[in-house]
C-alpha cells in the first residue's frame, strides 16, 4: 500500500507572502516546501542565458528539452534550484527575472513541461506548494487550498523592503509598477491564469503582520487537515 501524502496549495499574486508563509507551514507540518515560481524563474533564466527572449516561442520550444532542474533543500529548509548542475537560487531573484518569468510562464510548452514535475513532487511527498495555479490546475484535489492576497501597495512595499535588504537599488514606484504589470499578465493569460479556486479559503493579509498571517494560515491548515 502506498503511503498517503497530503497537499496544501497556496496561490496568490506576487508579494502576498506566499513563500515565507508556505515555508513556515511546511516546516511546522514536516512537509516539503515547493516554490513553483522559482521553477518558472529557472526556465526563464536558462532561456535568457542563451539569448532567447520570453516571447520567442520557437526558441523556447527548441531549448526546453535541455532544461534539467533539480530541487535541493538546505538546513533552513530553503529551496535551492539546480539548473543543469549549477545552483542558480540567487540569480533568479532579480526584478528582471521576475518580469521574464511572468512572460515565459504564459508559454504553453513551458507550463506543460513543468506540470508533471510539480505533480510528481506532490505524489512522492506531502507538500506545501505555492504558485498561481496550484489549487486550480496542478493539484486540483489538494487537501487544503488557500488564496493568499493583500492590497497591491502593501505587497509592493513588502517586495521593496525585501529587495533593499538584499542590497538591490530600486525605487518603490518601479516595484509597484512591475508588480501591477505582473498581476495583470498572470491573471489575464489564457492558460492557467492566477485565480482563486472555488474551494480555496481566501486569506487577505493587508492588515496583518507576518506573525498574524502565519497564525491565520496555520489555523486554516490544521482545521482542514484535521490536526
Ligand atoms: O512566485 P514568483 O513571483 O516567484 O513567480 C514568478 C512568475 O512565475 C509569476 O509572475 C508567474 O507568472 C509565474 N508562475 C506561474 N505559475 C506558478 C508559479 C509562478 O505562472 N504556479
Amino acid at each position: 500500500m502506498t503511503k498517503r501524502t497530503y497537499a496544501v496549495a497556496i496561490d496568490g499574486p506576487a508579494g502576498a507572502g506566499k513563500s515565507t508563509l508556505a515555508r513556515r507551514a511546511a516546516r511546522d507540518l514536516g512537509f516539503y516546501y515547493v516554490d513553483t515560481g522559482a521553477i518558472y524563474r529557472t526556465v526563464g533564466y536558462h532561456m535568457d542565458f542563451y539569448g532567447i527572449g520570453p516571447r520567442d516561442t520557437d526558441g523556447i520550444n527548441r531549448l526546453l528539452g535541455d532544461v534539467n532542474i533539480a530541487i535541493r533543500y538546505d538546513d533552513e529548509g530553503v529551496q535551492h534550484m539546480i539548473l543543469n548542475g549549477r545552483d542558480v537560487t540567487g540569480d533568479i531573484r532579480t526584478p528582471e527575472m521576475s518580469a521574464i518569468a511572468s512572460v515565459i510562464s504564459a508559454q504553453p510548452a513551458v507550463r506543460e513541461y513543468l506540470l508533471e514535475m510539480q505533480r510528481e513532487l506532490a505524489r512522492a511527498h506531502s507538500v506545501v506548494m505555492d504558485g498561481r495555479d496550484i489549487g486550480t490546475v496542478v493539484l486540483p484535489d489538494a487537501d487544503v487550498k488557500i488564496f493568499l492576497t493583500a492590497d497591491p501597495e502593501v505587497r509592493a512595499r513588502r517586495r521593496y523592503e525585501e529587495l533593499l535588504a538584499r542590497g538591490e537599488k530600486v525605487a518603490f514606484e518601479n516595484v509597484l509598477a512591475d508588480l501591477q504589470q505582473r498581476d495583470r499578465q498572470d491573471s489575464e493569460r489564457k492558460l492557467a491564469p492566477l485565480k482563486r479556486a472555488r474551494d480555496a479559503v481566501l486569506l487577505d493579509t493587508t492588515e496583518m503582520d507576518l506573525e498574524q498571517a502565519a497564525a491565520a494560515l496555520e489555523t486554516i491548515v490544521k482545521e482542514r487537515l484535521g490536526l
